[in-house]
């Protein structure tokens, strides 16, 4: 079972308590679209256990972080923004606009980004 929080909204979604528009669930990961999208496509991917962000994440399991890094490959894959190019981006801290911290990539597409 992996490490959770009982108040970290993210955990909520990983263990279903709270619903999400999921793209995708495995063991390692759990992608879902972002409720205030900034793009066409904006799916947040986060590990199922929690990390306050993706330094922390990083450097207990840097499998884990690749595993985010391939699923929005392939979710970029699947949203047909894999040609026209897509951001991977996260915030890291209050002061940087993190909002949530539990560790998450913001995949975003379907525009310029330019
Ligand atoms: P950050 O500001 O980098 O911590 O990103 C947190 C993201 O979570 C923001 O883009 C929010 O719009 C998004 N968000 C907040 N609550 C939810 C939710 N219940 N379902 C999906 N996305 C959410
Ligand atoms: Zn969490």
């Amino acid at each position: 079972m992996p490490y959770t929080l009982d108040d970290c909204l993210f955990c909520k979604i990983v263990s279903g308590t709270i619903p999400a528009d999921e793209v995708h669930r495995d063991d390692h990961v759990v992608a879902f679209r972002d409720i205030t999208p900034k793009a066409p496509t904006h799916i947040l991917l986060v590990p199922t256990t929690h990390y306050p962000n993706v330094a922390e994440l990083a450097a207990d399991d840097p499998h884990g972080l690749a595993a985010l890094v391939v699923t929005a490959r392939a979710l970029a894959e699947q949203e047909g923004i894999d040609r026209s190019g897509y951001r991977l981006l996260t915030n890291t801290g209050a002061g940087a606009g993190q909002t949530v911290f539990h560790a998450h990539l913001h995949l975003l597409g379907g525009r310029s980004m330019s």
